[in-house]
């Protein structure tokens, strides 16, 4: 059965300036951090709103019909999840998905095994995101994406005591062959990077697009995406698609010309309030 489901993607959300005490680091990685002053007007702007509190990944599978799901998530691991993300989220009675790069797991930067105990046990969904963070997921071999997602299930459930059923695909790089990996490691429920609010189902996982969001924008336009707006998701779409045409025509080159632009971007800045465009994933 297919379901809607109407999805954030954040990363790190630090206190401003620090972009390089949570999570990756680099240029392209710092794009995707959000300051903490910033994050609590965007869940200000998503409450006002919502007609009821997000629900989470596992509740969403229990009741697929659900009326106008909206669901919070946060990807690659890093310790803001626990020194900032989930106290603001919890201010508001609210439960995150918090997606961690297993090889990750206690180094600088990311979450250790008590903070992802106390994460989970706080009722915030842990889930995979990959072993080892692959740049390009999809051009994995089959052998790869089995070992991505079944070590790093594997490292999360030894820590949970439970199994991890939930996973998000690192890079935005996905194919139908990654959905086929993670349903085999026992995934249930596979977030992408694809700005699509309709589920598909691959085996015996069910999954469901995203839409990301930078640092830069506005508030606003994360309440319309948990609004549902028509005219920001088909504009979402048409963005996605074309640049998924321009990484497949130019490769390796879209990967140089992409860290490029970050660096040059990084030396000027975000304006505050800026709205660079959706873009880059992590
Ligand atoms: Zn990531």
């Amino acid at each position: 059965m297919t379901t809607r489901a109407f999805t954030l993607l954040y990363h790190d959300v630090v206190p401003e300036g620090r972009w390089e005490s949570s999570g990756f680091q680099g240029a392209d990685a710092d794009v995707y951090k959000l300051d903490c002053a910033d994050f609590r007007q965007h869940l200000a702007a998503i409450g006002q709103c919502l007609r009821h509190p997000p629900t989470t990944g596992p509740a969403l599978l229990a009741s697929p019909s659900m009326d106008h799901p909206v669901l919070i998530t946060f990807d690659d691991g890093g310790v803001s999840a626990a020194l900032y993300i989930a106290d603001m989220l919890e201010e508001r009675a609210w439960k995150g998905h918090f997606f961690v790069t297993g090889c990750r797991i206690g180094t600088s930067g990311f979450l250790d095994p008590p903070q992802i105990r106390d994460l989970h046990k706080r009722g915030h969904i842990i889930g995979s995101h990959s072993y080892s963070h692959p740049l390009r997921m999809a051009h994995c071999s089959s052998e790869q994406l089995h070992d991505e997602w079944q070590r790093s299930t594997l490292v999360l459930s030894e820590i949970l005591g439970e199994a991890v059923q939930v996973a998000s695909v690192p890079g935005g790089d996905y194919s139908r062959q990654v959905a086929v990996a993670a349903s085999r490691a026992g995934i249930k429920l596979l977030f992408n990077s694809e700005p699509v609010t309709r589920s598909h189902i691959v085996e015996d996982c069910v999954v469901l697009g995203r839409i990301t969001v930078q640092r830069g924008h506005r508030p606003e336009r994360s309440a319309a995406i948990a609004a549902g707006r028509r005219r920001l998701q088909i504009r979402e779409y048409l963005f996605w698609n074309a640049k998924k045409v321009a990484k497949q025509l130019l490769g390796g080159i879209w990967l140089r010309a992409r860290v490029m632009l970050l660096e040059r971007r990084a030396k000027k800045d975000v304006r505050p309030g800026a709205d660079p465009g959706s873009g880059i994933e992590r």
